[in-house]
C-alpha cells in the first residue's frame, strides 16, 4: 500500500504538543514500514520521527496551529486560523495522494472529515479523542452514513462517546516494546506522566501522593500554566517534582524507577498511551474506571481501578501496589500492544476502506 499520513496540527513531532498522537503515529509508521508498505507523511516543520522511521518520507508544512479542541467548548464553532497548518497539510496530502491508495488522518478536527465526502481518494480517519465537539461528532455521524468504514477508535469505551456508530473499529494501539526495559523497582516514587492540562487531573494524584508525605514525580509539557501553578500552591512546597517533558528513551529509564503510575483523567480517555508505557517497563498503574485506561488494566494484575474521581480510594490501591507482580505488567504489553499487532489491524482496516472505495 501507498499511504499518505496526515499528522496533528499542534506543535510538531517531538513537541510534546499533539499528545499521544506522536507516539501513536511512529509507532503505526515503523509497523507499516516493517510490513513493506510505502509511507508518506506531511508534518509541521520541525518534527522529527523515532530513529528506524527513516525510510518514511517526510513533507513539511507551516502555518498557524489548530485550536486543541478539547480546550473549547463542546458547542463551538470551527475555527480555522488564516495561513492554517491543517489546511496546508491536506493540501500537501492530496497532491502527493494523486499516487497513493488511502489518506490516513491522525488530526481530531473538522476538515480533514468533511473532505472525506468531497475527494476522490478514499480518506480513512484514527478518532484519537472521544466526543469533543457536537460539530465534530455530528459531522463523523454524517460522514459514516455514506463511509461506514472509514473511522478506527482505539479503544471500545472510547467509540461510545459515538453512539452512532454501530460496529466501531477498535485498532487499539502499538508499542515498540524494545524501547522500554523492565526495571524491577519495586520500592521506587510515584509517577504521574502526561499533559499538565485540566482534563488529566493531575491535582488528585498530587493529592495520594501528599496523603502518604511523598513527592510526586510528574513529566509532561505544562499545556496550561496557570492550571500547573494553581495544583502547585494548593499542597505543600516540594510535593511536586517537575521532571519536564523528556524523549521516549529518557522518560522509560526515569518511569521504569518508579513502584506505581498514578493515572487520572477526567475525561474519557481514548487510550492512554502513558498507562501502556508504564507497564512495558514492569510499573503497575492505579487509574480511575475510566476511558481507555479501563479496558487496558487488569484489575488486581497490572494495577488498580479506583472508582472515578475518589482519590481516597486510589489512596487504597496505592498503599497495596506491592501486591502487583511487576512482570506480569511487561507481559501484559507484549501480548497486546506490540507494534506488530496495532499495524497488521490498521493495516486490515485500511485494506477494507480502500476495497469498499471501489
Ligand atoms: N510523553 C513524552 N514525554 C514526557 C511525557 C509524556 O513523550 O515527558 C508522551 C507519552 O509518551 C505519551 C504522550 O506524551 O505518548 C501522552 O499521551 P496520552 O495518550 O497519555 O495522552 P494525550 O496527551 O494524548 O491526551
Amino acid at each position: 500500500m501507498r499511504i499518505v499520513l496526515i499528522s496533528t496540527p499542534l506543535g510538531f513531532l517531538g513537541s510534546g504538543k499533539g499528545g499521544g498522537v506522536e507516539l501513536t503515529l511512529n509507532s503505526l509508521v515503523s509497523g507499516l514500514l516493517s510490513l513493506g508498505h510505502s509511507v508518506d507523511i506531511v508534518v509541521p516543520r520541525n518534527s522529527k520521527l523515532h530513529k528506524n522511521n527513516e525510510k518514511a518520507k517526510l513533507h513539511f508544512v507551516e502555518g498557524e496551529d489548530q485550536i486543541s479542541w478539547q480546550h473549547q467548548n463542546y458547542n463551538s464553532p470551527v475555527t480555522i486560523p488564516d495561513n492554517s497548518l491543517l489546511a496546508c497539510m491536506l493540501e500537501k496530502g492530496l497532491d502527493i495522494a494523486k499516487q497513493a491508495d488511502v489518506m490516513l488522518n491522525m488530526s481530531y478536527d473538522w476538515l480533514p472529515i468533511w473532505m472525506t465526502l468531497n475527494v476522490e481518494i478514499p480518506v480513512a480517519h484514527i478518532i484519537s479523542m472521544g466526543s469533543e465537539s457536537s460539530v465534530i461528532s455530528n459531522l463523523i455521524s454524517k460522514v459514516y452514513a455514506k463511509y461506514p468504514y472509514n473511522f478506527a477508535f482505539h479503544s471500545k469505551i472510547q467509540a461510545d462517546d459515538y453512539p452512532f456508530i454501530k460496529k466501531p473499529i477498535i485498532i487499539g494501539n502499538g508499542f515498540k516494546l524494545d524501547n522500554y526495559t523492565f526495571q524491577n523497582s519495586v520500592k521506587g516514587p510515584l509517577a504521574w506522566v502526561g499533559r499538565v492540562a485540566p482534563e488529566k487531573g493531575l491535582e488528585d494524584a498530587v493529592y495520594v501522593a501528599n496523603k502518604l508525605g511523598e513527592k510526586l514525580k510528574v513529566w509532561g509539557v505544562k499545556e496550561d500554566e496557570i492550571y500547573a501553578s494553581k495544583i502547585e500552591q494548593s499542597f505543600p512546597k516540594g510535593t511536586i517534582e517537575w521532571m519536564g517533558f523528556l524523549p521516549t528513551n529518557e522518560l522509560q529509564k526515569e518511569l521504569g524507577k518508579c513502584r506505581a503510575l498514578l493515572n487520572t483523567p477526567k475525561w474519557n480517555e481514548a487510550f492512554g498511551n502513558v498507562v501502556v508505557e508504564a507497564l512495558a517497563c514492569g510499573v503497575p498503574v492505579v487509574a480511575y474506571k475510566r476511558g481507555g485506561p479501563s479496558e487496558i488494566i487488569q484489575h488486581g494484575q497490572t494495577g488498580y481501578l479506583a472508582e472515578p474521581d475518589d482519590k481516597k480510594n486510589m489512596l487504597s490501591y496505592v498503599e497495596i501496589i506491592e501486591k502487583i507482580e511487576r512482570k506480569k505488567c511487561r507481559e501484559w504489553v507484549e501480548k497486546n500492544a506490540s507494534i506488530d499487532i496495532f499495524a497488521n489491524k490498521v493495516v486490515n482496516w485500511l485494506n477494507k476502506v480502500i476495497d469498499e472505495s471501489k
